[in-house]
C-alpha cells in the first residue's frame, strides 16, 4: 500500500513525488507517456523556450549584429538543426526527471492510470497488461491538452496546435494564429524572427487580455515591429484546408467577413483539463462543466483522500502553480500546514521584450475600487536597456494610495521574466515601494528600472526622467 499515488507526470505530478518522498512518503507515480515531465517538458514549457531562444539568436544576428559592429556573411537559418536542438533540450530535461525519481526511491509506473475506486488505481500498460496499485492517498495531476472550437477540424499538419507548432518541417510562409494569448504569441514570435508572416487573430479588444492592459497594448507595439501583424475583435468563423493552402474567416466589429489565407493555422485558443479515461467516478470525484476536477481550498477533491493539483483544477495554467500545488498536497499528506499565495504567482510571456506580471492588475484595483498609486519607468532611460539595445518596455508599479504597499507589478522589457523574482519577493514581505526604492540595486542593470518605477510610486520622485 502506497502512501501516496500521482497520476501524472508533469511539473505538478513530479514534484508533489519527489517532495512527498523527501517527507518519508511511499510514493508512486504514473505516466501513461514513454517520458515524463507531462506538458511543460515535452511539448510547452521547454520546448517553446528552445525555439524562443535558438529564433531570438537568428533575429539578433540578421537585425542587430551589424549595428554592434559584427559583420556576417551567409547567414541562414537550419531549421532542421533548430528543431532537432529542441529535441535534445527535451531529452536532457526528460532524463533528469526518470534520475530524480529513481534519486528519490519514487516507482515509476509506464501506462494509462484510471480509478476502480478511491484507494485503487488500475494501470494499463501498452502491451495491454494491467497492474492494481492501491494508495492511501491519490493525487490527480492530469493536466490539460489543447483546446479546439467545434468547427475547427485539427489535421496535425496545417491546422495545428502548438503541440505540432513544436515539431514543424519547414518555416511556414504565412502562419495565422488564432487567439493572441501567450502561447500564440510566443509560437508567433519565433516564427516571424525567423521570416514567416504572422497573422493574429482575437477575439477581444486586446491580445494577453487577461494582463495589464498597458502590458497588451505595448507587447502588440514591439510585435508589430517584428512584422507581426493583428486582427483584434475578429471573431473566427471558419478554417478551412484546401492542399497546401489554409483559409482562416473571421467576422470584423463591423460584422463584416474577412478572410485570411496562409500555409498553417495555429490554433491557441487556450486549454482544456484533462481527464480522459481516468474513470473519476469510480472514486466519487467531481469534476464540474468546465472540465475541471473539483477541489477545496486545501486541494481535496470530492473524496477526501484524493486530491488534484495543476491544470486540471482551477486557476492560472502554469508550471509553477503547479509545483506549489504539488508541494502542498504532499506537506498537507505528511501532516503539515503548507500555504499557497494565489496572488502572488506571476505570470510570463516569453516573446521579446518579455513581459511578466504579480500581483493585481491596474484593471482589478480600478473595479475594487482600491484607491491605488501608479509608479512607471521606461525601458528607454535606463542605460543597461541602451547599451544592450533591448529600450522597448516599461515597469508600471501599483501601490496602496494610503500605505504605499506594492499590490501589483507589471513589467515589459528586457529579462523581465527573471527580473519579476524580486517584485514576488518584495509583495510575499508586503514592501512598500518606498522600501524597494531605498534599496540599492546594482548598476547598470535593468533591475535599476523596477527601483525608478517604485520611486515614481513613492512621490513621483524617479532620479533619471
Ligand atoms: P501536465 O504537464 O499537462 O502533465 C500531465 C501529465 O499527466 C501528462 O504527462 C499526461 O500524459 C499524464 N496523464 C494524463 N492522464 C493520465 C492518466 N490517466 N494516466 C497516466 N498519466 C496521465 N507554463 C509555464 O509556467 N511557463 C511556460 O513557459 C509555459 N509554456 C508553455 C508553452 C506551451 C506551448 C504550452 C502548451 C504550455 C506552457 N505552459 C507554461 C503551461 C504548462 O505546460 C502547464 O501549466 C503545466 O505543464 C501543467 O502541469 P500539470 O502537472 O498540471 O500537467
Amino acid at each position: 500500500m502506497y502512501d501516496l499515488i500521482v497520476i501524472g507526470s508533469g511539473p505538478g505530478g513530479y514534484v508533489a513525488a519527489i517532495r512527498a518522498a523527501q517527507l518519508g512518503l511511499k510514493t508512486a507515480i504514473i505516466e501513461k507517456y514513454d517520458t515524463l515531465g507531462g506538458t511543460c517538458l515535452n511539448v510547452g514549457c521547454i520546448p517553446s523556450k528552445a525555439l524562443l531562444d535558438s529564433s531570438e539568436h537568428y533575429h539578433n544576428a540578421a537585425h542587430s549584429f551589424k549595428n554592434h559592429g559584427i559583420d556576417l556573411k551567409d547567414l541562414k537559418v537550419n531549421f532542421k538543426q533548430m528543431i532537432q536542438r529542441k529535441r535534445e533540450v527535451v531529452k536532457q530535461n526528460v532524463d533528469g526527471i526518470q534520475y530524480l525519481m529513481k534519486k528519490n526511491k519514487i516507482d515509476v509506473i509506464q501506462g494509462l492510470g484510471s480509478f476502480k475506486d478511491k484507494n485503487t488505481v488500475l494501470v494499463t500498460k501498452k502491451d495491454k497488461k494491467t497492474e492494481e496499485l492501491s494508495g492511501k492517498h491519490i493525487l490527480i495531476a492530469t493536466g490539460s491538452k489543447p483546446g479546439s472550437l467545434p468547427f475547427i477540424t485539427l489535421d496535425k499538419e496545417r491546422i495545428i496546435t502548438s503541440t505540432e507548432a513544436l515539431e514543424l518541417k519547414e518555416v511556414p510562409k504565412h502562419l495565422i494564429i488564432i487567439g493572441g494569448g501567450v502561447i500564440g504569441l510566443e509560437l508567433g514570435s519565433v516564427y516571424a524572427r525567423l521570416g514567416a508572416k504572422v497573422s493574429v487573430v482575437e477575439y477581444l479588444d486586446s491580445i494577453i487580455p487577461t494582463m495589464d492592459r498597458t502590458m497588451g497594448k505595448e507587447l502588440q507595439k514591439s510585435l508589430k515591429k517584428l512584422g507581426m501583424e493583428f486582427y483584434l475583435k475578429h471573431k473566427v468563423t471558419g478554417v478551412e484546408r484546401k492542399g497546401k493552402e489554409v483559409t482562416v474567416t473571421a467576422l470584423n466589429p463591423k460584422e463584416e467577413t474577412i478572410s485570411l489565407k496562409g500555409d498553417y493555422a495555429l490554433v491557441s485558443i487556450g486549454r482544456k483539463p484533462y481527464t480522459e479515461g481516468l474513470n473519476v467516478e469510480a472514486a466519487g470525484v467531481k469534476v464540474n462543466d468546465k472540465g475541471q476536477v473539483e477541489v477545496d481550498d486545501q486541494l481535496k477533491t470530492s473524496t477526501p483522500s484524493i486530491y488534484a493539483i495543476g491544470d486540471v483544477v482551477k486557476g492560472a495554467m502554469l508550471a509553477h502553480k503547479a509545483e506549489e500545488e504539488g508541494v502542498f498536497v504532499a506537506e498537507q499528506i505528511a501532516g503539515q500546514k503548507p500555504h499557497i499565495n494565489y496572488l502572488l504567482i506571476p505570470g510570463v510571456v516569453y516573446t521579446w521584450p518579455e513581459v511578466a506580471s504579480v500581483g493585481y492588475t491596474e484593471e482589478q484595483l480600478k473595479e475594487s475600487g482600491k484607491k491605488y498609486k501608479t509608479g512607471k519607468f521606461p525601458f528607454m532611460a535606463s542605460g543597461r536597456a541602451r547599451a544592450s539595445g533591448d529600450v522597448d518596455g516599461v515597469v508600471k508599479v501599483l501601490a496602496d494610495a494610503e500605505t504605499d504597499e506594492i499590490l501589483g507589478v507589471h513589467m515589459i522589457g528586457p529579462r523581465t521574466a527573471d527580473m519579476i523574482a524580486e517584485a514576488v519577493v518584495a509583495m510575499e514581505y508586503r514592501a512598500s515601494a518606498e522600501d524597494i526604492a531605498r534599496m540599492s540595486h546594482a548598476h547598470p542593470t535593468y533591475t535599476e528600472v523596477f527601483r525608478e518605477a517604485c520611486l515614481a510610486a513613492t512621490d513621483n520622485r524617479a532620479l533619471h526622467v
